[in-house]
């Protein structure tokens, strides 16, 4: 599903993304963690396209973001990554003047040209999926903050996608309103669904991800098994990490 050569990424002089290299399988479900300002959201955002790289290539399902390719090349390059990838933030977005379900349905019927009734039927059943169908009417501001991140992800999942990529999804919420959106995510991974999640829930990482990536000064420090990750970190800088955050 994803293959990156030798990823560099600087903001000016400052290089947040040092050289790497891996590959991620269909139906895979990756956490990254690490260190704040370690480089997890930038990475994240060059996998579609957010970020201009500034060196190597990342290959998505088949299309190729490289900044040797010709513009108009590499602009449709990235366009067919967005349309192929989901991706839900920390702050949700969603429309505040639009109803939930018209929420979910609004990418299907401006990017998709679907029909309403068609729209709404996806939509709806989506918002069942995530637990919500009772609120399709209501708006974001009527919502817990729980219950607006699983509307943020029935509408990435919306337009299908092959893969899903999380950016702290759970960090804004209050303590007792993380494990819904969790639940719904570990459903996700059980369906099969491609993930790369970056997050500070260490537990859910455990025992959810196939696959823990540690990520520290913009390298891939560490690249393991939950478990053999959890109980046995090789670095220093992972030893460290996973005693400050228990
Ligand atoms: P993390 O998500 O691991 O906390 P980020 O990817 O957000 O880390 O940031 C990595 C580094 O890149 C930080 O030093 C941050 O200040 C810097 N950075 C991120 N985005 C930008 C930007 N748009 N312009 C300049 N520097 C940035
Ligand atoms: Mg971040």
């Amino acid at each position: 599903m994803i293959n990156i050569q030798q990823l560099q990424k600087s903001f000016g002089e400052l290089e947040v993304l040092k050289n790497i290299s891996l590959s991620i399988p269909d139906h895979q479900v990756v956490a990254v963690i690490g260190p704040s300002g370690s480089g997890k959201s930038t990475f994240l955002r060059c996998l579609n396209g957010l970020e201009t790289i500034t060196g190597g290539t990342i290959t998505v399902n088949g299309h190729e973001i490289s900044m040797k390719a010709p513009r108009k090349i590499l602009q449709r390059e990235i366009h067919a990554i967005r349309q192929e990838t989901g991706m839900v933030f920390q702050q949700f977005n969603l429309y505040p003047h639009k109803s939930v379900v018209e929420n979910v349905m609004e990418a299907l019927i401006v990017v998709k040209k679907m029909e309403r009734g068609a729209a709404h039927k996806i939509a709806s059943d989506l918002l069942s999926k995530v637990g919500l169908a009772e609120k399709e009417d209501a708006y974001p501001s009527q919502l817990s903050g729980g219950q607006q991140q699983r509307v943020a992800i029935a509408r990435a999942l919306a337009m299908e996608p092959k893969l899903m990529l999380f950016d702290e999804p759970t960090s804004a919420l209050d303590p007792e309103l993380v494990g819904e959106v969790l639940k719904v995510m570990k459903n996700l991974a059980e369906d099969g669904m491609t993930m790369v999640i970056v997050t500070h829930e260490m537990n859910f990482a455990k025992d959810v991800a196939d696959r823990i990536l540690f990520m520290a000064d913009g390298v891939i420090v560490e690249d393991a098994e939950p478990i053999s990750f959890f109980e046995n970190p090789q670095t220093e800088r992972a030893q460290k990490f996973l005693r400050q955050v228990s």
